[in-house]
């Protein structure tokens, strides 16, 4: 509210009011006021006596988001930064394996920003220092890694399954928090929330159609960022078809894009209950037939009209129809990242559907993401590292013969075969190599083929070999 005389008498009256009602008092103690910095001394005392409050609030926080955000948003949220490296910063000294780290970025690290995400558009560069902070950690510290960063952040957001490590990407889940709102003020138009709002920046009640208007607030700004998202995914459930426009509107579910395909061109119906035949109250075929190309009639007669229903608004990336944070941020990120390639093979091939399987393998973490760094190519190796153009020598640091990249590390260098011929898997990774494979292509067929070893108790021969490269590439001594 404006600062003055008249305002803060028109707010006490109402809290006297509601203490008269509800029985209920307001302690003045633990009470503050924040004022704006453009706020005069003067008016500030005024504002304080009347409503008897003497605590001026000197904290731009209420309840952990900013109360005032300026004209450099970027401000506001630099603490998201260190409170991620705060999070990331006690565990560092303790060494954790990429097992635990993973745990932890996804326990903690994301769940600090869920809170300020719903609510506010967090600056781009302020979501990438998050998510080079989170890097830094994951990849930092390891006695041996030299704190390369072997991938880039997105392509560690690729689901597990897919090559990646399932983490979140800060951006794409921020805007999907965002159209949780949109969906949140269709769902519950009465909520005092959605009145002030629509009061103010939609007064037609047409929230899909709402725009950017002069002055709108931060909070606005928002939620139209969550209604981008909103309107790639949301999908009309046709009713009498008042509220649904033909053209613009999201209301053909089997479509890709979930719209019409034939162009607008001079067609004067706009809405889609002119579709609709009055009498019968279903679909004016005959109509239809001329105005749209045979593949949206084929669609739009699909659709089924319940009579005497009101057109809703459903979320078409879940079967219930109901929004889900989780499968808006697929639909975000696959917007953002979609025509992006899968992580690829060292070797350049498609993507691979090793994954799953390594993932499956009875092994402690630590095995699965050596394994998992071993199919990516993100060993440092001697060879890799001298592929890096980093200074020193390629050579294998064990048998001091050949480069060191990774099918010698586990399959061809001269002390590997001492390892792997008396665990009689030496002449299964021999067949392998008759085809000239790549370290990685290896693994991958080991893991693929599977199988055991019925001289060893069963035990999987992916998991035997995983185990021994571990230990192999662990035991070799580099200084
Ligand atoms: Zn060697």
């Amino acid at each position: 509210m404006h600062a003055d005389r008249q305002n803060a008498e028109a707010l006490k009256h109402i809290l006297n009011q509601y203490c008269q009602n509800s029985g209920q008092q307001i302690s003045a103690a633990k009470s503050s006021i924040f004022f704006s910095g453009n706020t005069g001394v003067q008016e500030k005392g005024e504002v304080c006596q009347i409503l008897d409050i003497m605590t001026e609030s000197l904290s731009d926080k209420y309840l952990g988001l900013p109360a005032l955000v300026g004209a450099d948003r970027s401000d506001c949220f630099k603490h998201l930064i260190d409170r991620v490296l705060s999070k990331t910063k006690g565990w560092k000294e303790k060494l954790l394996s990429l097992g635990g780290k993973e745990v932890l970025i996804k326990l903690i690290a994301q769940a600090v920003l869920v809170y300020v995400m719903m609510v506010f558009k967090i600056p781009k560069n302020i979501c990438k220092g998050m998510t080079d902070a989170i890097s830094q950690f994951w990849w930092g510290d390891e006695v041996d890694q030299k704190k390369i960063h072997w991938q880039a952040w997105w392509k560690m957001c690729f689901s597990k399954d897919k090559g990646g490590m399932g983490f979140r990407d800060p951006h794409c889940f921020n805007i999907a928090m965002l159209s949780k709102q949109v969906w949140r003020l269709l769902c519950e138009p009465d909520s005092f929330c959605a009145r002030v709002l629509r009061s103010k920046y939609y007064p037609d009640g047409k929230l899909l159609s709402a725009t950017m208007k002069k002055g709108s607030s931060f909070t606005w700004q928002s939620v139209l960022t969550g209604l981008e998202c909103f309107k790639r995914g949301y999908v009309w459930r046709v009713g009498d078809g008042k509220q649904i426009h033909i053209w613009n509107d999201n209301w053909i579910p089997t479509s890709n894009n979930l719209k019409i395909q034939t162009p607008h061109g001079n067609n004067l119906v706009t809405t889609v209950d002119e579709l609709i035949d009055p009498i019968t109250g279903r679909w004016d075929e005959n109509l239809i037939r001329d105005l749209f190309w045979d593949i949206d009639v084929n669609r739009i007669l699909q659709i089924p009209l319940i009579d005497g229903r009101e057109d809703l608004v459903a979320w078409h990336y879940n079967r219930s129809g109901l929004f889900t944070v989780r499968s808006a941020y697929h639909c975000q990120w696959k917007h953002k990242f979609g025509s992006n390639p899968l992580p690829n093979y060292t070797s350049g091939a498609g993507p691979r559907q090793v994954w799953p399987q390594l993932w499956k393998l009875k092994v402690p973490s630590k095995i699965k993401m050596f394994g998992w760094r071993f199919l990516n190519g993100f060993i440092p190796c001697r060879g890799i590292l001298a592929n890096k153009h980093i200074p020193g020598s390629s050579s294998c640091p064990v048998c001091l013969r050949g480069c060191e990249d990774l099918k010698h590390l586990l399959f061809t260098c001269s002390r590997v075969r001492e390892v792997w011929t008396p665990l009689g898997v030496w002449e299964r990774i021999q067949r392998l190599m008759n085809i000239d494979r790549s370290g990685a292509v290896l693994m991958e067929e080991v893991i693929r083929l599977g199988g055991t070893i019925p001289n060893l108790n069963d035990v999987g021969i992916a998991e035997l070999i995983l185990t021994g490269g571990w230990y192999i590439y662990g035991g070799r001594d580099v200084s």
